[in-house]
């Protein structure tokens, strides 16, 4: 008999429930009761959805994030928390921060936040130091073990194991975290202990850290760890996800645990290798299911090769999801917009349960058992593979046939900084904004009365230009030098631009926890790209008309576009971003014909699509440059391309960034005092860059003096001749009220300085 399991559901809710009682819960408009209340009650609701599993996974869910839930289990929270007598509402200071007030005379800084791997999912940083010491908390999660146990005979824990919890953390000072270990191993099996004593026999073990590059004092640690945990009287599965075990390989299948889960949708090449090393007493749990994206599994053919698999591993067999389905939406069927063509391609984890259970019963009880399903899902693939929706082959023709020649400038960099120097005639330190401006709620609320039809085309767009030139006008006032149209026109900067392409489709309900209450919905990218008609010269065009000063086009790039969707799966992925390259490259150049002469790609997040492992960011940054290159590099001389990313952690990267070749580069630094620009100490990155001298995450007005200073600093790494002002990232989340004396202040220290060279 073949065994199910998940490795995690999502916690959110059908209808983000969980989203709207935590920001009730911490907006005191309900008591913790009621978010205890409907925390039970999710759980009860996804256990329901997931009954027909063999083991009911628990400890999955979450009111803010599980590594967060791990540090409270191990009584790791940070000290500065203590005075908080409420668990929960300690749990959440240290998730949230707390500022100064009345109860408190003290702000207490959130935990560090950080992509959990290489998803959107972000956690709580753990933090060690020299005084940390793990204590075992065990009552929420036995009390969760209980709930499920009245639900389902058999239900299996899942806790973070140790190397990860340690390898995900931070040392605040010089402890070494790998000292700690021991004394976090011996907690682990208190808890070992502690679950076997509830009547719990298998044990879900995360080890994610395996599918990554690790030293031998880590491989060291997972031997020490799983040695002594071993001892305990459960079984461990201890689970992979999101890459192939690689060199891990061997290490990983020889550990003392009951059983292994791998990844079998990213790792699928390593699959026989894991079965020929796994030693046979121990259970392989496959993943088969991909965990990460909203595509159905070709059941069929998952079956063509599980078959043999599972003659040979018998009872030995589980099958789970890839990855826990915390990456994907709830529930397909609520969708209604999505047509029935490409919703019959999809799966969001309700769907993938139902698959995992097609797969096992095909498996136990004979394929004859479930052919009308089998049959469904072949339909499906099939209609999916062949569908002219899918494969557009005048886009196929048009990628393929790309001369690489498209993607580098008429002139090298030094030449074009001359030609535009005279172009433009723009003063030293120019100064400019990153592209949106305040979302005001009037903007929203227009918005959503044109979606509902309510309010005209028409009118819509007057309100828009209106917009426009409000915006305009407030930028000639503060005097700066580069203006841009504001972006009242987009809700989103990945959706707008999806939305006006074709090969894209959008889900009402499809939201994906991004962090805490935070939720995100990817546009799912199903077929070939194309361009129908310009997306941004009308706005762009409307809002040159009203300046003498150059007005900056505002686009998405190619990466930033692909890597916040949900992307095809049968392609790779620089295929695809290709042909988004192609189609944004004559959005540019549309841009350039209607007399836009600077145009800023932004590249928000190039940085998150790095690959788990080193050894694979530079296949990864070859295409990424190189289909940003197709997009910016086909104009002429002397039109000025831009680019931003949201961050300046480019040490690692900085050589592929310039090899961008972008004329100006806004990039994301205030709040580190510059300090983040060390890297071009080293490097001597060669074009223009403008380092953000305004936080725009904090309400506060940067003062003329702070940004002097700052620009200051920056001109000690970077020519002064090279360096703009600008704010760290678009303005959409401030107010007009905290804009505009911020700006003000940011072109007056552009005097200052301009006149103090
Ligand atoms: N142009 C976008 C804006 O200003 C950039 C946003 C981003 O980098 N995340 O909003
Ligand atoms: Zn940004």
């Amino acid at each position: 008999m073949v065994t199910t399991h998940s490795l995690g559901f999502p916690r959110i809710g059908k209808n983000r429930e969980l989203k709207f009682a935590l920001e009730k819960y911490w907006r005191s408009e309900i008591s913790q009761q009621d978010l205890l209340q409907q925390g039970q009650s999710l759980r009860q609701a996804h256990w329901q959805l997931q009954n027909k599993v063999t083991w009911l996974p628990v400890g999955d869910f979450s009111f803010y994030d599980h590594v967060l839930d791990t540090s409270a289990l191990l009584g790791n929270l940070p000290a500065r928390s203590q005075n908080e007598t409420n668990d929960l509402d300690r749990y959440f200071q240290v998730a949230r921060g707390q500022s100064a007030n009345q109860d408190s005379c003290h702000a207490i800084s959130a935990g560090e936040m950080t992509k959990w791997f290489d998803t959107n999912y972000h956690y709580i940083v753990p933090e060690f130091d020299a005084n940390t010491a793990f204590t075992l908390n065990p009552d929420n999660l036995i009390a969760q073990i209980k709930q499920a146990q009245q639900q389902h005979q058999q239900v299996k824990p899942i806790i973070l194991g140790p190397v990860s919890y340690l390898w995900l953390g931070k040392s605040k000072d010089d402890t070494n975290k790998l000292d700690l270990l021991d004394s976090l191993v011996a907690v682990y099996e208190q808890l070992l202990i502690t679950l076997a004593q509830e009547g719990i026999e298998w044990v879900q073990i995360d080890e994610p850290i395996v599918v990554t590059e690790l030293d031998d004092s880590w491989h060291h640690a997972l031997k020490q760890a799983y040695f002594c945990l071993n001892k305990t009287p459960v079984k461990l599965l201890l689970t992979s996800y999101f890459g192939e075990l690689k060199e891990n390989l061997h290490l990983v299948c020889e550990l003392p645990i009951a059983g292994l889960h791998i990844d079998a949708v990213n790792g699928f090449s390593e699959i026989n290798k894991v079965v020929d090393w796994l030693p046979s007493h121990k259970v392989l749990s496959l993943g088969v299911i991909d965990g990460r994206n909203i595509w159905k599994t070709d059941l069929n053919s998952c079956l063509d090769w599980l078959e043999p698999l599972h003659e040979r591993l018998q009872d030995r067999l589980w099958l789970a999801p890839s990855c826990s389905l915390l990456h994907v939406p709830v529930d397909l069927t609520n969708e209604t917009e999505i047509d029935d063509d490409i919703k019959s391609w999809l799966a969001f984890a309700i769907q993938k349960m139902d698959e995992l259970d097609i797969l096992a019963t095909a498996l136990n009880q004979g394929y004859l058992s479930v052919q009308q399903q089998l049959q469904d899902n072949s339909t499906a693939i099939l209609s999916r593979q062949q569908s002219t929706r899918v494969h557009n082959l005048t886009v196929k023709a048009r990628t393929v046939s790309v001369d690489k020649a498209i993607a580098t400038r008429q002139s090298p960099y030094n030449k074009r900084a001359l030609i535009q120097k005279e172009h433009f005639n723009l003063p030293l330190f120019p100064t400019t904004t990153i592209g949106s401006f305040p979302q005001t709620t009037e903007i929203r609320q227009k918005r959503k009365s044109f979606r509902q039809g309510v309010l005209t085309e028409q009118d819509y767009h007057q309100f828009i230009k209106d917009e426009i030139k409000d915006v305009i006008e407030a930028q000639e006032a503060i005097g700066l030098d580069v203006l841009v149209h504001g972006e009242p026109e987009r809700n989103d900067m990945v959706e707008y631009f999806g939305q006006q392409l074709e090969g894209y489709a959008f889900s009402q309900f499809g939201w994906v926890q991004s962090y805490g209450s935070r939720c995100v919905k990817p546009p799912i990218l199903f077929g070939d790209i194309s361009r129908p008609k310009a997306m941004t010269v009308e706005w762009a065009k409307y809002a040159q008309s009203l300046s003498d000063k150059p007005v900056k086009g505002m686009l998405t790039g190619p990466v930033t576009i692909l890597n916040w969707s949900f992307v095809r799966n049968d392609q790779p992925h620089s295929e695809t971003c290709l042909q988004l390259a192609l189609a944004i490259r004559d959005e540019v150049l549309d841009l350039e014909k209607a007399g836009i002469n600077i145009i800023q790609i932004d590249e928000a997040a190039l940085r998150e699509g790095l690959p788990l492992r080193r050894s694979q960011w530079q296949s990864y940054l070859d295409w990424a440059i190189y289909s940003f290159k197709v997009t910016a590099n086909g104009v002429r001389d002397e039109t000025q391309i831009h680019t931003h990313m949201c961050y300046s952690e480019f040490n690692d990267i900085i050589e592929a960034i310039a090899e961008m070749d972008a004329d100006v580069i806004t990039i994301e630094t205030s709040r580190s005092d510059m300090v983040l620009l060390d890297v071009f100490n080293e490097f001597d990155y060669p074009n223009d860059i403008g380092p953000g001298v305004y936080d725009i995450h904090s309400p506060n007005i940067p003062t003329v003096e702070k940004i002097t200073m700052l620009i200051k600093k920056a001109s000690q790494r970077i020519p002064a001749e090279r360096l703009w002002l600008n704010p760290d990232c678009g303005l959409k989340t401030r107010g007009w009220a905290e804009v505009k004396p911020a700006l003000a202040a940011m072109v007056a220290a552009s005097r200052i300085l301009r006149a103090s060279i």
